[in-house]
């Protein structure tokens, strides 16, 4: 897989870990219905930051066949179970129009009577670019479909930076071109040896620098996702790696970066430590704080930081001390820094834990 063979660290135990985890969960799947595989995972509408104005997310999840890189024999990254939404046998062509068009006419009507401008999210648990998960026409069908959308202005779709190609680029801008486009990928940290080593991601920063300058070429923006608290990395290294992926990405001229807390997912070697106590979900308060040390308004008038966390305040995903009012406070406060870009919402009035005390004493950095 591209820029393996240039890390020269051996990564055959982590591997071998994520593997074996793997293979014991995918023994208990089964295959989905034919029904099932012709109606979407999952799609919704919900309110989200678009570049300079708050509107309206519309996001579809597909169902494939699942990541290549989770399939392969490297396992896959370590705190990722998309795996387990994915179908055990490959889904045809057909299957994933049908899954988008239900989606889509689901919606259409709803979207276009709503006065707010949209966002549309594609989302298949792997690459949207990847032609084996994706065929090439199966991607075309949807592109056209979208940009007949007057109301959708934009539009983000994932990918591993091996699949992001100039011919792909071209041929997406064909059919977009009155949108603004962003592809999003998973580079979680801008650090080469806790990507690979710690998240077994399989991808270098200078692999991801080329296809960013790629985009650039194109006009097509780029969407970073940051991992925030891989394993093995404390809540203060956490915030370190955090803050200098933020700024660096932010020096490359990124488009948007989206900050994804780590949350346990089923199946994974990061939800095995977690269990055995090894690993612990981050703290809002750290979060917070390295928010508020990456950036400034300026920064935030460049580039869109986003946060959207899964699982946010339950003990799987980022949690200050799970009381309620504590955590939807915290929750409260990231959604409107998120849609404002204000950084001081991240202060906004709001339920005053006293688990800040036990925080900010350093009683819980591990
Ligand atoms: S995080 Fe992305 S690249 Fe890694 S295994 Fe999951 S879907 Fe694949
Ligand atoms: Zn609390």
């Amino acid at each position: 897989m591209n820029g393996n063979k240039d890390l020269l660290v051996d990564r055959t135990s982590l591997i071998e870990k994520i593997y074996s985890i793997k293979q014991n969960a995918q023994k208990r799947r089964t295959n989905y219905r034919e029904g099932q595989l012709n109606r979407p995972v999952s799609f919704w509408i919900k309110e989200d930051r678009l570049i300079s104005e708050i509107g309206k997310d519309f996001t579809i999840i597909l169902r494939t066949r699942g990541c290549s890189w989770a399939l392969s024999e490297h396992g896959g990254c370590s705190m990722c179970g998309y795996y387990l939404d994915a179908n055990k046998k490959d889904v045809s062509a057909t299957q994933i129009i049908n899954q988008f068009d239900h989606a889509f006419d689901d919606k259409i009507n709803e979207i276009t009577q709503d006065s707010n401008n949209f966002i549309l999210k594609i989302f298949n648990s792997g690459s949207f670019l990847d032609e084996i998960e994706i065929p090439k026409n199966v991607r075309n069908y949807i592109l056209e479909k979208i940009s007949k959308v007057e109301k959708i202005k934009e539009i983000v779709i994932e990918s591993r930076v091996e699949y992001i190609t100039s011919e792909k680029l071209v041929e997406i801008n064909q059919f977009l071109d009155n949108k603004h486009i962003e592809i999003a990928v998973g580079l979680e940290t801008v650090n080469d040896y806790i990507r690979n080593c710690y998240i077994n991601k399989g991808v270098l920063f200078k692999d991801f620098k080329n296809v960013l300058n790629l985009c650039k070429d194109h006009g097509v923006g780029v969407k970073v996702y940051l991992l925030f608290k891989p394993l093995f990395l404390n809540e203060q290294a956490a915030i370190d790696d955090c803050i200098n992926s933020i700024q660096t990405l932010i020096s490359l001229g990124v488009n948007s970066i989206s900050i994804n807390p780590m949350n346990i997912q089923k199946g994974t070697l990061v939800e095995q430590l977690w269990s055995q106590n090894r690993y612990k979900p981050p703290w809002f308060y750290s979060l917070f704080k390295c928010l508020k040390k990456s950036v400034n308004g300026k920064d935030l008038e460049k580039t869109r930081l986003l946060c959207d966390p899964s699982g946010a305040g339950t003990k799987r995903g980022i949690h200050n001390c799970l009381k309620r009012e504590c955590e939807s406070s915290a929750k409260e406060r990231l959604k409107h820094f998120v849609l404002s870009q204000d950084l001081s919402e991240l202060d906004r009035n709001g339920y005053e834990c006293t688990c800040k005390k036990k925080y900010t004493l350093k009683k819980v950095f591990y």
